[in-house]
């Protein structure tokens, strides 16, 4: 035992030392992964281009619930399981940040592109403080085009996290900055207001400065609106279509801003021109997280279809493109999202009194048209009944509020300590009682992610693995080595 002891020890010290050198020079002493693939060097096909799919939040039952949803209400399949799980490889993420378990979405984006864990907040910044090279710097230096795409403003955690550096999230003028210097070839999403000065109608800038101008001014397209996205012809393009995070696909106005795919097709169309050495684009949804935080089960299911929408854009790409990586994941649960089956109410607990969600429970839900922050937004901070009721009938329709939650609401309180989005969790819970669809959290939980890949190098993210393997094997593919 202990002969094989050692050479199993001695295998691997060499196997991380050889990885190490060839790939990421910091990840001695790194305690987060396996470090090295399922796969040797020498079998590993490199990609030329990499779409990172990401959708922000989503774990596997999120995922199934995309694809039964979808079937159920949209007769059509579900690329992201039916193709790239089906036909690619199957990987499972830990998820847990330094110094913690529950991570939040900086340090698991920062540990997904730089291959090192990072305190929760952290944007690619080591727990002493280092800058930590960030997957989208690693093309950028290999002469590779990047592109970021979200549906959250394009300074969130997740794309921050994979190409550049902030001590906090929440650092949202430095982080412009940062892609000021940079410079991706192209960033899509919202958040215009820290691109342009307070002294402008919506900028929140404290500098005077307009970045959108400077992006122009270094030969950036600039596309306002949906319609200027479709019609941008440039290689370097800056999209901004709202001034803070894009809305629910289940709100959105279709005339001011575009859908996942929408953004998708315009950042492979600038990628795909001047492309000797190819690129690395990240296309998040970030609005499957902000759903599972509110527990907005009607919103979630139109944000995962939002999301595969673009999944089909990244395949019909790799179809004429086959030197091209799709990865899809996510960097966490969100919501702690338990579809069930529970009492129809608490008078009994036989299981004659009991319902299981079902597709009828899923046309429920298919029969909303408004999600519960947009609930919030309409109804104000002190909702009178009669409104809450009028609002709940229009775009609820065939749900009842119970007194209990709706006493909870008038008042403004919180169903636990765990459920902070008032009154959305609230709400959330006539949706559970009625249709099955309970949840744990307004927060994160630590449920591996799944990752499938599909195309050259698919092989490394295969099996069970940390959240810094992912950033270690993109590195490795993105250097070609
Ligand atoms: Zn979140």
């Amino acid at each position: 035992m202990v002969r094989i002891d050692w050479l199993y020890s001695r295998r691997l010290h060499l196997a991380l030392v050889a990885l190490c050198l060839g790939v990421w020079a910091g990840c001695a002493g790194n305690p987060g992964g396996n470090a090295a693939g399922p796969a040797s060097a020498a079998q590993v096909e490199n990609p030329k281009n990499i779409i990172i799919l990401f959708a922000d939040g989503v774990a596997s039952t999120q995922w199934e619930y995309g694809r039964y949803s979808s079937m159920v209400l949209r007769q059509q399949g579900f690329v992201t399981t039916d193709i790239v799980f089906k036909q690619g490889t199957l990987g499972l993420a830990s998820t847990y940040p330094h110094g913690a378990f529950v991570t939040d979405s900086a340090a698991a984006g920062s540990a997904m592109s730089t291959g090192v864990k990072v305190v929760n907040g952290s944007i690619s910044m080591s727990p002493d403080g280092k800058r930590l090279t960030t997957a989208m710097e690693v093309a950028k230096a290999t002469g590779k085009r990047i592109g970021l795409v979200t549906t959250a403003t394009v300074y969130d955690a997740t794309p921050a996290a994979f190409s550049v550096h902030a001590k906090a999230r929440s650092e949202s003028q430095n982080i412009v900055d940062e892609y000021l210097t940079l410079e991706p070839d192209v960033l899509l999403g919202g958040g215009a207001e820290y691109f342009l000065p307070a002294s402008v109608k919506g900028g929140k800038r404290k500098d005077g400065k307009d970045v959108i101008a400077a992006f122009r001014a270094k030969g950036w397209q600039v596309a306002r609106t949906p319609s200027e996205l479709a019609a941008a012809t440039a290689p370097r393009l800056l999209g901004l279509f709202s001034n803070d995070d894009l809305d629910f696909e289940i709100d959105r106005d279709a005339s001011k801003e575009p859908t996942t795919a929408d953004m998708a097709t315009a950042a492979l169309k600038a990628l795909a021109q001047s492309n000797s050495k190819g690129f690395v684009l990240l296309v998040e949804n970030e609005n499957t997280d902000t759903a599972g935080h509110t527990n907005d089960a009607a919103a979630l299911m139109r944000a995962l279809w939002a999301f595969d929408d673009a999944v089909k854009v990244a395949l019909d790409f790799q179809r004429s493109h086959p030197d091209t990586l799709i990865l899809i994941t996510g960097d966490h649960e969100t919501g702690g999202f338990s579809p069930t089956y529970a009492a129809k109410d608490l008078s009994s607990f036989a299981s004659s009194n009991r319902f299981t969600v079902g597709d009828e429970h899923i046309r429920m839900l298919g029969r909303i048209t408004m999600s519960l922050n947009m609930v919030k937004e309409t109804l104000g901070s002190k909702p009178s009944g009669a409104a809450l009721d009028q609002l709940l009938s229009k775009h609820y329709p065939g749900f009842t509020l119970d007194t209990d939650l709706r006493e909870l609401i008038l008042k403004n309180g919180a169903l636990e300590r765990n459920a902070t989005y008032v009154p959305q969790n609230t709400l959330a819970r006539m949706v559970s009682r009625q249709a099955g669809f309970y949840w744990g959290t307004a927060g994160h939980t630590p449920e591996p992610v799944v990752i499938g890949a599909l195309g050259p190098g698919a092989q490394l993210f295969s099996g069970y693995q940390d959240n810094t393997d992912f950033g270690r094997n993109l590195h490795r593919l993105i250097l070609g080595r």
